[in-house]
């Protein structure tokens, strides 16, 4: 088997460089949880490897203008840490904080979690609910912006290029009167892949104690993470109170029904599905939808 040559590129203009010689046979390299126990595990090597990690100016979290920005480069355990996040994405460093262990979560980054394209990529459920958006820049420098939707495509594949590499993801920061929260159940309590997660994103009018701007996203439900405007609906404009939560969780089973009909996991992911959905409380402020507020 022919070796992998390896391109190191220590800032954006040797990256483009380096994305120009790409070829469909060649692979960018972050924290290589995926890709090296990929090529391990099944015998193989790219053409290339394209090492992102002294590409340093991919790795931040920033607010600018009511938007989150963060680079591609940034790790689990860094988006689990940071404030501006816990401030305006819960849901962002709630899914990161429950990637994997923390050797992985050291290393393993979103870009590589989007661009992997598994239906289990946790912090992918939680920046569906936020609608994010993802920059790219390609082998000739042109930058392109797209919604997170259009990149996944379905298990394991994107509508990425082989000379486009992700730089950054970005969605608007959650006010002050929303709350969100991210949830999974794997087949372990610690260091498990996702059999269901789900992210919540409410507005909550705590004097009226009503939910409203419902965004909730399930994962490893079908091919990728996505939203369903039938389950949002049910719990618009309702009271975080015990029937909503009765509501909520029968709402969120159909929706599984929906994504997977027929499918052998159907009957165990509904029922997993009911208890997780029990399970949702909103955040620091710890709203929940089953006992009202507290
Ligand atoms: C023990 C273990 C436990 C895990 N647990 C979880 C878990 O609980 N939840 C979860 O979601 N994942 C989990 N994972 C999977 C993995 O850690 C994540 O998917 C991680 O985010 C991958 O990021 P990376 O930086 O390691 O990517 P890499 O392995 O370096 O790359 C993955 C893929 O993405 C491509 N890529 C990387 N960066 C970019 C970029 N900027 N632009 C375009 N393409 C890019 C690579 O070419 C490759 O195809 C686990 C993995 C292991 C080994």
């Amino acid at each position: 088997m022919p070796h992998a040559e390896l391109l190191t590129p220590g800032g954006m203009q040797e990256l483009t460089a380096a994305l120009q010689r790409a070829t469909p046979s060649s692979r960018l390299l972050a924290g290589g949880t995926d890709l090296i126990r990929s090529m391990h595990q099944d015998h193989w090597e790219p053409d290339l490897l394209i090492d992102l990690t002294g590409v340093r100016e991919l790795d931040y979290v920033r607010l600018e203008d009511g938007m989150l920005r963060v680079g591609a480069l940034t790790t689990f355990a860094e988006l689990q840490a940071d404030p501006l996040l816990r401030r305006h994405a819960r849901c962002l460093a709630e899914a990161a904080a429950q990637v994997g262990s923390a050797q992985i979560r050291n290393v393993a980054t979103v870009g590589g979690n989007i661009a992997n394209a598994s239906p289990c990529a946790d912090t992918v459920t939680a920046l569906v609910a936020l609608g994010a958006d993802v920059r790219t820049v390609d082998g000739g420098g042109r930058s392109a912006t797209r919604p997170l939707a259009q990149i996944l495509v379905g298990s394991g594949r994107t509508s990425l290029a082989p000379d486009e590499a992700i730089t950054e993801v970005s969605f608007a920061a959650l006010g002050a009167d929303q709350r969100t929260t991210f949830a999974k159940i794997g087949s372990r309590s610690t260091v498990t892949v996702a059999r269901l997660s789900i992210a919540l994103i409410v507005k909550y009018d705590a004097g009226a104690c009503i939910v409203s701007g419902v965004r909730v996203a399930l994962g490893a439900v079908g091919e990728f993470a996505f939203r369903d405007a039938r389950l949002e609906e049910l719990l618009e404009g309702r009271p975080a109170n015990a029937e909503s939560a009765r509501l909520f969780a029968d709402g969120c089973m159909e929706a599984v029904r929906r994504a997977i009909p027929g499918r052998y996991s159907l009957p165990y992911k509904q029922h997993a599905m009911l208890g997780l959905a029990y399970d949702v409380r909103l955040d620091s402020e710890n709203i929940s939808l089953n006992t009202a507020a507290v």
